[in-house]
């Protein structure tokens, strides 16, 4: 998650919103030192006097938000073209450069953080700290662990195995201690397990049961035991999400089938459900992917709609995540919109998107909040989000985003002259060919 450089930054002419449900201050001020730190955040009347070096930005009334996070993206993966395309049709170095396009896009949509849940080698957040290209701090499970012919068993009904090296077969508990080794080996920063079946794959359902309760335990054994790691658990079908909890995962990915046991049972172990709604809210065109992908989204739609409603009624702690790579990249805070939807205050809906997601991280003592001594990732949103969530969707009402004091994206006119520009990276990408990028 870390990244090397940072700046000083002061930000002015902005209602700021913490992250953490404080009260919203109208006319604000924050104030960031050479080493990215926040030292001041709070009403502009208190502020101390700008020091004249340091970059100052006029917020133009918009609302300053910690950057946000994503918990469960696919930045490896394209959302618009199938697996099948991925794998057998495009070439290394073109995937490698789509997905560094990913990255800054998503970067762009004011996601500053995020969690890469499979198809990720470390070496992108590698480079991305290191500033060799522009993205979210990342951390990444490089892999997914199931059994075979579960939900990362990418064999085709023709038999054909579409061979990702990122997705790691297991079937006792000694072969999922093994597969989590070589995922740790390979730099995974946690361990990515399946509890259920999934609408994306093609042999199973979400109601199938995947790894079991001691195999999940296994997992969580072996990430534990390198630098405390933890496991996050695709688990859509009840079944699946009582295992991941009762195994010991840290979080529970869809939850679509999550009922009142289960949210019990989150709460007292102190996990997190992360929805990823927009895989839900999203329409799924019927003629251009699989019949049986479409058939499953249709069966759960509904169910899983009133499910995590009834969830977020039950007050179980939540995390945001999008599935981009499943769901469209570039549009994550959509799914702030789609929290709000099913029962949630645009307040907990920013706040499961910046503290709590950082928390689930592990890095709430630096990241998630607007508070003094935390790292300065800062996003200002053109219009007033807990008025309409929605204004978030929108990539271009994301004006500035900057990561440890460092400006990557400014829409905003620098004083004196009509100009925007982002910075930080190289400048953006003309219009994407047809089928080049993921423009769903
Ligand atoms: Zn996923």
């Amino acid at each position: 998650m870390e990244i090397d450089s940072s700046a000083a930054l002061r930000v002015h002419n902005v209602r700021l919103v913490d992250g953490l449900g404080s009260a919203v201050v109208a006319d604000a001020v924050l104030d960031a030192g050479a080493d990215g730190r926040i030292a001041y955040a709070g009403p502009a009347s208190g502020a101390p006097a700008p020091s004249p070096d340091v970059r100052s930005v006029d917020g133009r009334g918009g609302t300053l938000l910690p950057g946000f996070f994503d918990c469960h993206v696919h930045l490896g993966m394209p959302s618009n073209r199938s697996i099948v395309d991925e794998a057998l049709m495009t070439s290394p170095a073109l995937r490698t450069l789509q997905t560094a396009e990913r990255l800054r896009r998503t970067l762009d949509a004011g996601i500053t953080s995020a969690r890469d849940l499979g198809a990720l080698p470390a070496g992108f957040r590698d480079a991305v700290g290191s500033g060799l290209v522009a993205g979210p701090r990342l951390q990444t499970s490089v892999g997914i662990i199931s059994h075979t012919g579960g939900h990362a068993d990418t064999t085709l009904p023709g038999g054909v195995d579409l061979g990702f090296d990122f997705c790691a077969l297991a079937d006792d508990a000694d072969e999922v201690r093994l597969a989590a080794r070589r995922l740790l080996r390979a730099g995974a920063d946690l361990v990515k397990i399946c509890t259920s079946g999934g609408m994306s794959s093609a042999g199973d359902d979400p109601d199938d049961e995947d790894l079991l309760e001691e195999e999940v335990a296994a997992a969580v054994d072996e990430a534990r035991r390198h630098r405390g790691r933890a496991v996050a658990a695709h688990a859509q079908g009840g079944a699946g999400v009582l295992a991941a909890i009762r195994g010991g995962a840290a979080s529970v990915e869809h939850g679509f089938g999550i009922d009142e046991q289960g949210c019990d049972l989150l709460g007292e172990r102190g996990a997190v459900l992360v929805p990823t709604l927009a895989t839900v809210f999203e329409p799924l065109d019927a003629a251009t992917g699989p019949p049986w992908r479409y058939e499953k989204k249709m069966r759960w739609n509904e169910r899983t709609k009133e499910n995590i409603a009834a969830a977020i009624g039950r007050k179980v702690t939540v995390a945001m995540g999008t599935d981009a790579g499943i769901s469209a990249h570039g549009r994550n805070l959509a799914e702030l919109a789609h929290l709000v939807e099913l029962g949630m205050a645009p307040m907990e809906a920013i706040r499961a998107a910046t503290s709590t997601s950082a928390r689930l991280l592990g890095v709430e003592d630096r990241l998630g909040a607007l508070r003094p001594g935390m790292l300065a990732d800062v996003v200002v949103c053109a219009g007033d989000p807990l008025r309409d969530i929605g204004v978030l969707a929108e990539p271009d009402n994301i004006v500035l985003v900057a990561q440890q004091g460092v400006v990557r994206k400014s829409a905003l006119p620098p004083p004196g002259t009509g100009s925007t520009g982002r910075e930080g990276a190289p400048p953006p990408a003309p219009a994407a060919a047809p089928g080049a990028g993921d423009s769903r």
